[in-house]
């Protein structure tokens, strides 16, 4: 069988402080690392004993993971396993990349944030020309305060044309509504934006959530995914890829691509193809529309 993981383990802390995010600057203790760190061991290990499928892991951590050098060795380990397909993981790409050296390059996905308040533009698209020289396939974005548009386009003049950067559309927590203006400078910059703008309607579509895509926590519960709490089952029980089956989306709208790319009507598949975890789609979007703008 085909699977995609979304792990999510106990791990909420995170080393840049984003105003807006409730890890921000929060600092675990000893104990609570230890036990993200074992949790994160049992889990790789469940994905390593599964030779008998097709894998891929994409963390989506609460805070920022990549700090730890035991995501790092994680990532190396998953991705030489010959069943696993692709490891990819969001970051603010504020970590070394010594790192990098000892996995796969081509299996992985790197989904970078970059955050203006945090560090300097320079400073982020130099990490952006370390993947790149590595070999490791990365989208950069950012999150869509109207008070970031100029910072964005700042970013998307200096990226590598080839390089997708997306924006995140903020649909809560922004002062006003975007307008008319703010979205066709958004959608310049990212010509997804639309897309990400929408709480896509869900409810009693088919969606890969809890079928053949699924989101895990540290304990091992798993979801159909990370926005609907109710539990399919536990990966570590053995009866576990019994819980496995197509079930409708129960929710009225899905607005964030790490659920909605999995609606099969959105058809984004098509669009991101093997990049559909890191965020990455299969042409280079914005090339084409400088080159369509230029006619
Ligand atoms: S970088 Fe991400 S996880 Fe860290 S504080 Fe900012 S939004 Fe939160
Ligand atoms: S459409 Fe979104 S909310 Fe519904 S099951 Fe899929 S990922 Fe979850």
């Amino acid at each position: 069988m085909k699977l995609t993981v979304l792990y999510r383990g106990p791990l909420s802390s995170c080393n840049y402080g984003c105003e807006y995010c409730p890890f921000g600057k929060w600092k675990h203790t000893e104990e609570e690392l230890a036990k993200d760190r074992a949790d994160l061991e049992r889990f790789v290990s469940w994905v390593e004993a599964r030779t008998g499928d097709t894998m891929s892991v994409f963390f989506t951590p609460w805070g920022e993971a990549l700090i730890w050098p035991w995501y790092q060795q994680a990532l190396a380990r998953l991705t030489r396993l010959a069943h696993v397909e692709r490891v990819a993981v969001q970051t603010n790409l504020s970590c070394h990349l010594d790192w990098v050296k000892d996995c796969r390059a081509e299996k992985l996905g790197i989904w970078a944030t970059y955050h203006p308040e945090w560090t300097k533009r320079h400073r982020f698209l130099a990490k952006c020309e370390t993947l790149s020289s590595l070999g490791v396939r990365y989208s950069a974005g950012m999150v869509g305060f109207t008070r970031f548009a100029e910072e964005a386009e700042a970013l998307r003049r200096e990226l590598p044309e080839d390089a997708y950067l997306w924006i995140n559309a903020v649909k809560d927590g922004q002062e006003e509504p975007y307008t008319a203006e703010d979205i066709a400078r958004f959608t310049a910059v990212d010509p997804l934006f639309p897309v990400n703008n929408v709480r896509h309607p869900s409810l009693g579509r088919a969606c890969k959530g809890g079928e053949s895509v699924i989101s895990v926590d540290g304990e091992g519960t798993a979801r159909r995914c990370h926005f609907i709490d109710e539990a399919i089952g536990n990966i570590y029980a053995p009866d576990f890829d019994q819980a496995l089956r197509p079930r409708p989306c129960s929710k009225a709208t899905c607005g964030c691509h790490i659920g909605y790319v999995h609606m099969d009507y959105l058809e984004l598949d098509r669009v991101f193809g093997s990049g559909i975890l890191e965020r990455v789609p299969v042409k280079p979007l914005w090339r084409e529309g400088v080159a369509a703008r230029a006619e």
